[in-house]
């Protein structure tokens, strides 16, 4: 049974008010609220265990470093990797996608040679690899999307070039809500011996992923959009992919031995760990995705399939109503524009009703221009919101309506 009453109880923050009115929070896709256990985790370990992990004889400092890397088998055990050496903290999506991007373009591409992007990108998916084109000539390739929101996955093969190095795409969209066909995406770049990325930063907290099963090269997310702390994010890779990097950043951690005169790399995943890491982080994170384990992943996501549809199905009755991004996979990503009312007023009228929805380009601007606008209005569910809250944002939507005329 999937008791939400109760588990809204781990939630302190989402029995707070603003402005007088019950907090409706729908900006998971942004940063998802902590459950109590990720929160004392932080304190905890503060106040009974810091010190700094892996170079300390001192007991607490072994203490610190059984704990982060307990934390690291919890993530390889959460995503199904095969070895812990693959799994790499980061400070996030973003940095996880600038440490493939740099070390990939540094080491195994040349001037002419092409990655494939969608046009539904995140700019850290895009931006990340334009830095590198502008410094190596390197070119990107976009994947169009049909009107719905969904990849043309035909226009998707023919983009394949002797000089495609490697694809790199979202699993879900942090607009649209589309949930990619990332597994025949991987397939099809396999067949061209191509390596393929997936931005898992908004399919991690909704479903189950297994990046064995995926075939993902690699796979990166953020711990804030999954219950975890901010500042700590993970990239997975495939061994015999990191192998073939190089370091990202010099530093302690990172390496083996040090000389003025040559200096040796740490094995995996050290070798991108420079400096100190968040194990504070590291140890809340790990809470994090038990916590959603003992949920369970499948209840998760059937739980929000559930909450999307009634979403979709009353927003849809609402007059002048535009919907964007209703593919037929979809996730609980819910973008929409009202008759000529500006994304930004109803986010802001919104906000006065105590509900929370982020307005603007959501750091798409290349998918905001294939659509011709400028901005939607974006409610983003977590697996706390309510049928409710979904009724709370209709009414709030169709009284915002009714004061624009
Ligand atoms: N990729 C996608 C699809 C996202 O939605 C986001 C954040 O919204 C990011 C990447 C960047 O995540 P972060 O800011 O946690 O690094």
């Amino acid at each position: 049974m999937y008791d939400v009453a109760k588990i809204r109880e781990d939630f302190p923050i989402l029995s707070r008010t603003v402005y007088g009115k019950p907090l409706v929070y729908l900006d998971n896709g942004a940063t998802t609220q902590k459950p109590r256990c990720v929160v004392e985790s932080i304190t905890d370990e503060y106040y009974s265990v810091n010190a700094n992990v892996h170079r300390g004889v001192h007991f607490l400092s072994q203490q610190a470093t059984h704990l982060h890397e307990a934390s690291r088998e919890t993530v390889r055990r959460f995503i199904n990797a095969r070895s812990i050496s693959e799994i790499v903290f980061t400070r996030g999506t973003t940095e996880s996608i600038n440490l493939v991007a740099s070390t990939f373009a540094d080491s195994q591409m040349q001037e002419g040679d092409e990655v494939i992007v969608s046009v539904m990108e995140h700019h850290s998916n895009i931006v990340s690899w334009q830095l590198q084109a502008a410094r190596k000539g390197i070119r990107l390739r976009v994947i169009p999307m049909n009107e719905r929101g969904e990849l043309l996955m035909d226009e998707y093969e023919r983009l394949f070039s002797p000089r495609t190095r490697l694809v790199s795409v979202a699993h879900v969209s942090n607009v649209l809500g589309t949930v990619n066909p990332v597994k025949r995406i991987i397939g099809i770049a396999h067949a061209h011996g191509v390596p393929v990325l997936i931005d898992g930063a908004q399919s991690i907290p909704h479903m189950k992923v297994d990046v064995q099963d995926l075939d993902a090269d690699f796979f990166v997310f953020s711990g804030h959009k999954v219950y975890g702390p901010t500042g700590i994010g993970v990239l997975y890779g495939k061994e015999e992919w990191l192998d073939r990097l190089p370091p990202y950043q010099g530093g302690g951690e990172m390496i083996k031995n040090v000389s003025f005169e040559k200096t040796t790399f740490n094995e995996l995943p050290f070798k991108f760990e420079a400096g100190t890491p968040d194990y504070i982080g590291s140890t809340a994170l790990a809470k994090a995705l038990d916590y959603v384990s003992a949920l369970g992943m499948e209840q998760i996501a059937a739980y929000e399939h559930e909450l999307t549809v009634y979403a979709m199905r009353q927003l849809r009755e609402i007059p002048g109503m535009r919907l964007i991004g209703e593919a037929e996979q979809k996730g609980g990503v819910l973008s929409f524009l009202v008759g000529n009312i500006h994304h930004f007023d109803m986010g802001t009228l919104l906000d006065r009703l105590g509900i929370a929805v982020r307005t603007g380009h959501h750091c798409a601007e290349p998918l905001m221009r294939r659509l011709g606008i400028e901005g939607t209005v974006r409610a983003s569910l977590g697996l706390y919101n309510t049928k409710e809250e979904i009724d709370a944002l209709v009414a709030g939507i169709r009284r915002v309506s009714q004061m624009f005329g």
